[in-house]
Order: C-alpha cells, then structure tokens, then sequence
C-alpha cells in the first residue's frame, strides 16, 4: 500500500572492504535505478561500540559515502544522509522501545558472537543491546520494503518485521476507524466522496474488483489527503484496518558472506580486510602472504581447495576456468600457491581500478561530498517525519 522504498546503512568505523562490495554495495548500486533508495551512516549504531573513543567516527563518516560514491552510488539517483542528523530515528527507537520484549533482543544472535568476539569492549551497555532496535527504527520510519545487507543481518531483518508487526497489532486497530474513516471521505470534497462510497458499496457488496481499481486509483490522485487519511480510506475501502509500519524484506547478493584473509567474514573490526581503496602494493602483499591449506607446507605437497581461503576469493573472482586450472593444480601440486594467488590479485586490482577513479574528484573537493549529505539529510528527514506523525497519531500522541 505505501511506495516501495530500499534502506540500508554503514557504520563509519573504518574503510570499507571489498566485503561490503560484494555483500551490500553490489546490490545498492543495481537497485538504485529501479527504485527509491536511501542510504544512510550509520553514526549512532558506531557509538554502540565505540562509545569511549568515537574520534575515528566523523573522518569515517565522509570517507564512507566517498566509498559509496566510489562502488558507484550515483548520488542523482539514491539519497545520501546520516542517521543522526534525522533525529526521529531516535523518536522512533524510543517509542518502539517500550513495547519491545527485553528477550527478543538478547536473543538476537550477534548480541552475544560480537561481545566475545570484541572482548576487549564492554558491550554490556544499554545502547548495544538496543543495537537492532534503532536499525529497526532505521528502516521502519522509511516503510522500506527491501533492506539491501549481507547474510550477518538477515536475524536483524527478522526481528525489524516481528517489531513492526506488533506495532501494527497494537496500534492499527485504531478507536473510532469507522468515523474517522468517514471524516477523511469528507476531505475528499463532496462530489469525490460520493463517488468513493459508491464504489465502496459496489466492490463490498457485489464484489465488484473493477470499482476497487476505480476507488483505489481515485485516492491515489488524491493530492490534498495526508498519508494517514490516505491509508484510512484503503483500509475503509477493503473493510480492513490500515498498517501503520511495513514488514521490510532482507535483500541478499550472491556473495552475501565475503570472506576475510583468514578465512573468517571480512570485518572491518577483525583486521583481515582488504579496503576498497587500498593501494595495488598492499593489495598485493596481502594476498600473497595470506595463509593457504595448512597441510600444503611444500611446493610439492597437494592440497585441498576446501580448506585454503584463496580458494573462496577464486569462488568471487574467478571465472569458471580459472577455478577449474586453480583447484586441479593446486590438488595435483602442479601450480604453487602463489601462481594461485595471481589472477585472484588481478581481479581484485581491476575491480578497484575504477572505483579508484571515480573517488578522485571527491577527494579533490570534499564541499562536493558534504553538499550530496546536506541535500540527503533534507530529503529523509521529510520522509521520516510522515512516517512519525501516523507514528504518534497511532500510539495517541497526535496534539
Ligand atoms: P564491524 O566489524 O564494524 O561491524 P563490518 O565490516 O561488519 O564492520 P558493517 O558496517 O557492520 O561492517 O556492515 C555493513 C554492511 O556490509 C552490512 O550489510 C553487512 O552485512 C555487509 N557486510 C559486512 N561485511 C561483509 C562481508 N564480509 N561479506 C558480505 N557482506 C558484508
Ligand atoms: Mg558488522
């Protein structure tokens, strides 16, 4: 019932890698012209864990959406905002923070993987636990109804659509449906509303799908309804209750779980990254001394494709005879380890090449960057407050 509309978002808490390239960025880019799309940082879910020395934030930050604009965002085309700068994602937190389960959260499975995995953190803090809490209000507040992310957020999508169908159950059976139904058919003018309410009683009653395409069509055109009394009259119109929040979809890419030099997801955190604007020396030196099969110590030993991480990045990177020559060569000990290494250090080096280029003229002038977030803050800030005010109209605080 509401337009379709993508969200997603990043922490600024370092370069981004070719992990969120291929688990995200991919994705963003294809969907940018097919519809809507807003794309935010994500500074206050980078506070969860870097409460005690946010300084890498900020420079993150515009370093972030020059990545984006690097991968190939084309600003004309997405809008570019961060989160903290629309404060009703925090109105929206605190309000879906009441009537959501304590257990739901600590249930979540990365509440418990990221504070072991970031043992040197206290993450017993209240903003962490709330972490996909406010990234439910992240994407809710937009009505999104795809969330373009890698395979790690998938339970935080999950969670996003149970938190938004309890808002609907609690709060879409609003008091008084019926006569504020009807007083939104007045704002339709007189000749409209009785047009509205005979094709009402025509698909209620003879079941009429025609005069719903008709009544449907009539308010979509309807310019001076607010979304609310929009919604109202749907839900009028098919004898149900309108949904105030929309259920988002997780969007996935084929490579939705990179993996990192050491096998393990690529992370910003975990310190086996390759950036997205990483200089080709370091490229290259990091492929070449990242670990292969443990068992394959000589050149002469054969080794096991399964168990070398490179053999993940030829998955990514290679075409099929490429894989071919790399896993029966390595299996038959016949190339070495570093010959394998070649053409997934080629491919990476081509991918960046242009992403190298378009980022040039951003780093040339930064105003450039600061101008596309200043407009994208703008622009979803308006749409967000749509969504608050049938929020607070919903929840009773609609003065
Ligand atoms: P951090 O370690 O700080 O959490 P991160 O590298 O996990 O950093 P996020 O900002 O948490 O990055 O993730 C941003 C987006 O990129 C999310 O949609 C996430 O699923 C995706 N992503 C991150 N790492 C990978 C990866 N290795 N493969 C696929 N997608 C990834
Ligand atoms: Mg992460």
């Amino acid at each position: 019932m509401y337009p379709d509309r993508v969200v997603s978002g990043m922490r600024p808490t370092g370069a981004l890698h070719l992990g969120h390239y291929h688990g995200a960025l991919k994705n963003w880019v294809k969907l940018q012209s097919e519809l809507p799309c807003l794309f935010f940082v994500a500074d206050w879910h980078a506070l969860t864990t870097h409460y005690d020395d946010p300084s890498v934030i900020e420079t993150s930050t515009w370093e972030m959406v020059i990545d984006w604009l690097a991968a190939g965002v084309d600003p004309a085309q997405a809008t570019l905002f961060i989160q903290s700068r629309v404060p009703e994602h925090a109105e929206l937190h605190l309000l879906l923070s009441m009537a959501t389960p304590l257990g739901w959260l600590e249930r979540v499975p990365t509440y418990k993987d990221q504070q072991e995995k970031l043992a040197d953190r206290d993450l017993a803090t209240y903003g962490f636990l709330g972490y996909p809490l406010l990234q439910a209000a992240d994407v809710l507040i937009y009505r999104a109804s795809q969330v373009p992310v890698g395979e790690d957020q998938v339970p935080h999508i999950e969670i996003m659509r149970e938190i938004a169908r309890r808002f609907n159950h609690l709060y879409g059976k609003e008091k008084g449906f019926e006569e504020k139904a009807l007083a939104a058919t007045k704002k339709l003018g007189s000749k409209r509303a009785k047009l509205y309410l005979e094709l009402r009683t025509q698909f209620q009653e003879k079941g009429d799908d025609e005069a719903l395409e008709q009544a449907k069509a009539m308010l979509d055109d309807a310019q001076n309804l607010s979304m609310i009394d929009r919604e109202r009259l749907f839900g009028y119109l098919e004898g149900s209750r309108k949904l105030i929040l929309t259920e988002p979809q997780a969007m996935l890419t084929e490579a939705s779980r990179l993996p990192g030099l050491d096998g393990a997801k690529m992370s910003k955190s975990y310190g086996n990254a390759i950036a997205l604007r990483e200089d080709a020396a370091s490229v290259t030196k990091k492929v070449k001394t990242m670990p292969t099969d443990p068992q394959r110590v000589r050149r002469s030993d054969p080794g096991d494709p399964d168990k070398c991480p490179v053999w993940q990045f030829h998955q990514v990177y290679s075409p099929s005879e490429v894989k071919e020559w790399a896993a029966k060569g390595c299996r038959s000990a016949g190339i070495g380890c570093l010959e394998c290494k070649q053409p997934v250090i080629d491919a990476i080096l081509q991918e960046q090449q242009p992403m190298l280029e378009r980022a040039q003229p951003y780093l040339d002038d930064p105003s450039l960057v600061r101008a596309i977030v200043a407009d994208g803050c703008d622009k979803a800030r308006k749409l967000a407050q749509d969504t608050m005010r049938d929020v607070r109209e919903a929840m009773g605080l609609g003065y």
